[in-house]
């Protein structure tokens, strides 16, 4: 085991280190398989993670299974199986790590296993399906087409069809697919131009929502109760006049050169934005996460990143930051009772606290109960043929805390999750998003 004697943890805030993705060595394979076995040595000592996902159980099976029972007795190759259970929800590196820099052991496992994917990457490209998956922009404008999105919703809800796609298209029979609606929220929003920004201290009252892929073509409902509950606590709304994919699904393959064109199309529109008065928010976690912190790591030097990175907001960060200026109407006209709420990572990730319950609570006859654990689907890791099984085996304990909260709704900030803890359900009850719920209590 490396380094015994060391101090465990450290008294400093934990400080991520910039990727450094431009750096000769950072796709070197000997460097990189230098420092998983470095890493993974540490990890095998330690194995705090062990229930966080599959990645962790991988490395420790890989270890007790090795003819020295450490990390030196496992094959280089099947390091990559550990990798391949990553899908960065950064869980470890949050809620567990002692040895998260500034630590000397410098440990940044999700960081390190993005590392090895964009190593990966860069020299066995993907598969078609994965490819397919990640690119929601392409997949988005294809299936927004009004005849092809009734036909992928068809074929969606076939089950020879569904059979079809798991053999040839390594789709899970049983995963939850998303739906496309042909009226994308992009194509149906009108902003409402009778209304006047009232900024409070920190907030500057009107905002421009990034659309995300998802809520754009897959539910955008809920970018419509985002609308509806911003304008109806009269802050302005539009958003930006282009829009591509955040780019985190091509973060999770590894692939750093697509998530540096995507950055290139959306920060100069979204930083002209911040530049003339707009905060931005949006409804998907892992997008707003994109922007706070990936993007940032990746383009440390890079000014107008900076500038989105103060500017951009979780809703219920931005709504709870308005009810602390006094700005947030209170006026609810419906309780909503007892609501199971999964805490969603890429949004804990964000340390801005729960905001979501401290908003829903707000709302009086309102109980909010929160089950913080991973929901396992990671956008697209509960899809693929190989993982669906172990994605809902981490979805198990979310889905029995909700079973056991016997709420009168369920929610949870990321609609994917929303989804997995509705298919782990299977009894018909659909989540709602806590935008909708919001919306439902004030009566709007
Ligand atoms: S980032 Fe998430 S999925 Fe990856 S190893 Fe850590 S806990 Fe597991
Ligand atoms: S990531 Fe950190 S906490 Fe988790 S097993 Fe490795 S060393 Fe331990």
């Amino acid at each position: 085991m490396a380094g015994s004697g060391h101090r465990e943890g450290s008294l400093e805030a934990p400080t991520r280190h910039p990727l450094n993705w431009k750096d000769s060595t950072f796709h070197d394979e000997d460097d990189l398989f230098a420092e998983l076995e470095r890493v993974y040595d540490i990890c095998h000592g330690c194995r705090r993670c062990v229930s966080l996902c599959n990645a962790f159980p991988t490395l420790f099976d890989l270890v007790d299974e090795s003819d020295t029972m450490e990390v030196d007795g496992v094959a280089k190759d099947d390091y990559w199986k550990v990798v391949d259970h990553c899908y960065l929800c950064d869980l470890c590196y949050l809620t567990k790590c002692p040895y998260v820099p500034p630590h000397e052991w410098n440990v940044d496992f999700p960081h390190l296993m993005l590392r090895a994917k964009a190593v990966h990457f860069k020299k066995h490209g993907t598969s078609v399906r994965n490819r397919m998956l990640s690119n929601t922009d392409l997949v988005g404008r294809i299936g927004s087409i009004p005849v092809i999105s009734q036909g992928i919703n068809a074929a969606n809800n076939s089950k020879p069809v569904r059979k079809l796609m798991q053999a040839v298209g390594g789709v899970h029979s049983e995963a939850t697919l998303p739906r496309f609606e042909s009226n994308t929220f992009r194509k149906h929003f009108q902003a409402n131009d009778s209304l006047q920004a009232d900024p409070g201290e920190r907030t500057r009252g009107k905002v421009a929502i990034f659309a995300t892929c998802y809520c754009n073509v897959n539910e955008p409902h809920i970018n419509d109760d985002l609308v509806a509950v911003l304008e109806h606590n009269r802050i302005p709304v539009t958003m930006a006049p282009k829009e591509r994919c955040c780019g985190m699904p091509k973060l999770e393959l590894g692939d750093l050169e697509a998530v540096a064109r995507a950055k290139d199309v959306n920060i100069p529109q979204l930083a002209k934005l911040v530049d003339e008065g707009w905060d931005i928010v949006g409804a998907v976690p892992s997008c707003v996460l994109m922007f706070k912190q990936e993007l940032p790591l990746m383009f440390p030097d890079d000014e107008d990143v900076r500038k989105v990175q103060e500017a951009i907001y979780d809703p219920f960060e931005y709504l709870m930051l308005r009810h602390r200026e006094g700005k947030l109407r209170t006026d609810f006209n419906q309780t909503l009772g007892k609501v199971a709420y999964h805490v969603a990572c890429h949004q804990r990730v964000q340390k801005i606290g729960m905001k979501t319950r401290d908003v829903l609570q707000l709302i009086p006859k309102t109980e909010v109960v929160p089950v913080e654990r991973c929901s396992g689907h990671d956008g697209t890791y509960a899809v693929k043929k190989e993982f669906h099984e172990i994605s809902m085996k981490i979805a198990r304990p979310v889905v029995n805390r909700v079973k056991e909260a016997h709420a009168d709704h369920y929610t949870s900030d990321c609609p994917m999750a929303g989804h997995q803890i509705e298919n782990g359900l299977r009894d018909g009850s659909k989540p709602e998003h806590p935008l909708s719920l919001l919306r439902k209590a004030y009566g709007i």
